[in-house]
């Protein structure tokens, strides 16, 4: 037997001792029950004995009563006659015959080793077997006095060193004599046989448990075996290869539950590997080109002697490229958390109508900066939609943003809400440049930018559109985008109100 069994702490332990103790109340239980059973039964068969020999005293003693007639000397002569087989009768000859009647019933009976006592009302003996030397029947003047009153009591008491069972019997003569026949008998045997019947069954339980810890632990050993298994493959997992995952072929229904969630944990895991890998890859791509520009003007400036307009402008051009490194910074941190971390960000209810409403002054003075048509149409009723303002804001404002910065003057944007029974459909469409197909399936990557920064100017950063799904997604819904070049883009966002 493995060592490993009598580790308190190990699941194997537990489980089998869990098995062993539940089996052994349940067969605890069961022999109980069996034993209390045998034993009630063994005390029945000896109460019905008893019964039987106090009844064929009561008619033996009516016998002579009925041959001898029934005055007191008779009826003490037949008493004494039954139970103690002694004394003379005038009628020797009928009382010959009865006896040999008699004589029979008591060999079949097994009357020998049994004591007998015959009371007559008053508790006085009026015969006792041979063998009872001593007058015990002051020991059972309660039983005597039930038996009296017309019940029969059964009764186990030690009497003369020997463990019996007593029938106090009551037995009313024609004489009108109330009497009352005691028959004990040794209940040694019953105790014995109950004995060996609680030392069998004792045996047995002990033997059937230790069979059942044999085979629990073969069955822990077999059951626990995945465990094994699972250890292995997550211990080949690593940093280097966090796309391995444990196998679920072949595996216990709960095991599997257990698989699967180390598999998802471990594709979680993964995920965020790749998302650190991937940030930090941006983040100093995307940081290398201003800190170039910013070294390269700064050692520039410093080589020769330069007018103060010089320094003003290398300085102004450095904080331009600080500016934008901070808003990189900033933004992949926003980014960052709106995957991640979803749960930091609070939500409300408010009316979304309302809250369109309050933009349409803004987003017009900013389209009419650059000359551009901005209409807004608000219909039906998202009175209650759930969700974080400040981040609907700047995903709007970002849509909005990119329409102007991508249209030319004179041109026109169109916001459109729409309040549906299960969602709001917000659209955004300008009649800008457009986007081609190709770059249209790369507009929500991070840092893409149709063109360059050049093209999309100073402030961008090619983030806004993955900030813009990733605000989305934080509220369930989902963005799209369709666009032909020279004519304009539509992108429409679709917000769960529940
Ligand atoms: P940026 O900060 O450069 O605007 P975005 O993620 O917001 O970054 O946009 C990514 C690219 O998608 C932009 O560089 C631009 O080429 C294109 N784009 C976004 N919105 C529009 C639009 N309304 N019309 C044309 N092109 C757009």
């Amino acid at each position: 037997m493995n060592l490993r069994l009598f580790k308190m702490n190990s699941l194997r332990f537990k489980i089998t001792v869990l098995a062993i103790l539940i089996l052994a109340v349940i067969l605890a239980l069961y022999s109980s029950f069996t034993f209390f059973y045998f034993h009630k039964m063994l005390y029945n068969e000896l109460d019905n004995s008893l019964k039987m020999k106090a009844q064929r005293i009561h008619n033996a003693v009516n016998a002579y009563i009925d041959v001898l007639g029934s005055d007191p000397k008779s009826f003490r002569f037949a008493a004494s006659r039954v139970v103690a087989r002694t004394g003379q009768h005038p009628h020797m000859n009928k009382v010959q015959k009865l006896e040999n009647l008699w004589m029979s019933q008591v060999n079949e009976s097994g009357f020998q080793k049994d004591y007998v006592l015959f009371l007559n009302s008053k508790s006085e003996v009026l015969a006792r077997s041979s063998n009872l030397y001593s007058d015990v029947a002051p020991l059972f003047s309660k039983e005597i006095r039930s038996a009296l009153s017309g019940h029969t009591v059964l009764k186990n008491q030690k009497l003369l060193k020997e463990e019996m069972r007593l029938i106090f019997r009551p037995a009313a003569y024609k004489n009108g004599q109330k009497c009352v026949i005691i028959v004990a008998t040794s209940r040694e045997r019953l105790i014995q046989m109950a004995k060996e019947r609680l030392i069998i069954e004792m045996i047995c339980v002990g033997l059937i448990l230790v069979i059942a810890l044999f085979f629990s632990q073969l069955f822990v050993r077999r059951i626990m075996a995945p465990i094994q298994e699972i250890i292995q493959s997550a211990k080949n997992i690593n940093y280097k290869d966090l796309s391995m995952r444990i196998s679920t072929d072949d595996i216990d229904l709960e095991m599997k539950d257990l698989v699967d969630a180390l598999n998802e944990m471990m594709l979680r895991l993964e995920r965020s590997f790749n998302y650190i890998l991937e940030f930090s890859s941006h983040v100093s791509h995307e940081l290398k080109t201003p800190l170039a520009i910013i070294r390269a003007e700064s050692e520039l400036a410093l080589r020769g002697e330069h007018s103060p307009e010089e320094w003003r402008r290398v300085v102004s051009d450095n904080l331009e490229e600080a500016k934008r490194m901070a808003s990189i910074i900033e933004d992949m941190l926003l980014l960052t958390r709106l995957d991640y971390q979803p749960h930091v960000f609070k939500f409300e209810s408010f009316d979304l109508i309302e809250f369109f409403r309050e933009m349409e002054e803004p987003i017009k003075l900013l389209a009419f900066e650059k000359n551009i048509h901005a209409q807004m149409s608000l219909a039906g009723n998202c009175a209650t939609f759930h969700g974080n303002k400040t981040h609907l804001r700047r995903l709007f404002y970002n849509l909005v943003n990119n329409a102007i910065k991508y249209t030319p003057a004179n041109g026109e944007i169109i916001l459109e809400v729409q309040c549906k029974d299960e969602e709001a459909v917000i659209k955004v469409s300008d009649t800008g440049i457009g986007i081609s197909k190709e770059n249209l399936a790369k507009i929500f990557d991070k840092f893409f930018q149709v063109g360059g920064m050049d093209v999309a100017g100073d402030a961008s950063t090619g983030l806004g559109l993955s900030i813009a799904q990733s605000i989305v997604k934080m509220h369930r819904g989902r963005i799209t985008a369709e666009s032909q070049l020279g004519k304009g883009t539509t992108f429409t966002v679709w917000l769960p109100l529940f």
